[in-house]
């Protein structure tokens, strides 16, 4: 007996000790990414990725702004790796001011006397907190000389929580210089409609779960027909995140002919220079 005891001590130890050792390498590689986050920022390791989003023609009506981290070792990593880490260090502002720099330029870079488009980028409730967000964004935009009208910013739920009014405030001033604000990723979180309503936002995104499994279930069939239903009440434009499928396409076009569509069906987010060459390609195969 009291060698099984021994042995179970023994064993348990080696758990803890099995264990302590995972917690420490854990937060010993989240430390060394967060420095490397910190380098990589200012020695171009962040790449522009852009995926189009499209109307029920299949004209594109605009580009989102996705981030990607060329890591030294470790290849080209996907925000879910590094933007947590980036929100709880603070660096996620010095981030989003680099995305929203080469955001800007990229649209300057689209813009051609037949066409231009608006690029949406993703603002954590961190930055957008910031008090100098406004002033932020104005220097970008003079820096750039970029049409603050085809600036869209995206935003979650997850801001409006805690002052509403304030956050209304902010928004205002935004859209007075004719920046547009869309709400990401909506349906999760507390998704009140009352939101859409109360807040100056010019578009909506339903968020991927609900598109994935639309054709198939009738209650999140009618989650998306509900928040059309509101937003096109409201003016405001839907896109469908996360559209993968042709049964997608189909489903959606056939109910919602107005919302716009945005997923790996069409395309996969580009760098910008492959953007920038389809773009051309086509504006010449058009003009002959
Ligand atoms: P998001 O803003 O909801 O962006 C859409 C995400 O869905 C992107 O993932 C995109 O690649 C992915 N996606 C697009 N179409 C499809 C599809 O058909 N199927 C599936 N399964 N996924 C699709 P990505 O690029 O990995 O970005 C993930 C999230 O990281 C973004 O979600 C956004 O919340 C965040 N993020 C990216 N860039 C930034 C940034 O500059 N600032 C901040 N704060 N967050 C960013
Ligand atoms: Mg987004
Ligand atoms: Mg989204
Ligand atoms: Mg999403």
């Amino acid at each position: 007996h009291a060698d099984t005891a021994h042995h179970q001590a023994k064993n348990q130890g080696l758990k803890t000790l099995f264990f302590n050792d995972k917690i420490g390498r854990q937060a010993r590689e989240r430390f060394a990414l967060e420095t490397a986050l910190q380098t990589a920022i200012h020695n171009e390791q962040l790449r522009l990725y852009l995926q189009p989003q499209y109307d029920n023609q299949c004209q594109i009506t605009g580009f989102e702004a996705l981030v990607r981290w060329q890591h030294p070792e470790q290849g080209l990593l996907l925000p879910g790796r590094f933007i947590p880490i980036a929100e709880q260090s603070g660096l996620i502002i010095d981030l989003e001011r680099w995305v929203l720099k080469q955001a800007l330029m990229a649209q300057q870079q689209m813009s051609s006397p037949q066409a231009h488009y608006p690029i949406s980028v993703n603002i954590s409730a961190k930055h957008f907190a910031t008090e100098d967000f406004i002033a932020t964004i104005s220097e970008l935009l003079s820096e750039t000389q970029a049409n603050p009208g085809l600036l869209v910013l995206e935003i979650t739920e997850s801001l409006v929580i805690e002052n509403l009014e304030a956050v209304v405030e902010k928004m205002d001033v935004l859209t007075q210089i004719g920046i547009q604000f869309s709400i990401d990723d909506f349906g999760t979180g507390y998704s009140s409609l009352v939101y859409l309503r109360k807040l100056p936002i010019a578009e909506v995104k339903i968020d991927r779960s609900f598109i994935a499994s639309a054709p198939n279930d009738a209650v999140d069939a009618e989650i998306v027909a509900m928040i059309h239903k509101m937003a096109d009440f409201l003016n405001l434009r839907t896109v469908a995140e996360g559209v993968e499928t042709q049964e997608h396409v189909n489903f959606l076009s056939e109910r919602f002919p107005n919302m716009l569509h945005q997923g790996f069906f069409y395309s996969r987010p580009q760098p910008i220079q492959q953007i920038l060459d389809q773009l051309t390609q086509q504006a010449l195969l058009s003009s002959t």
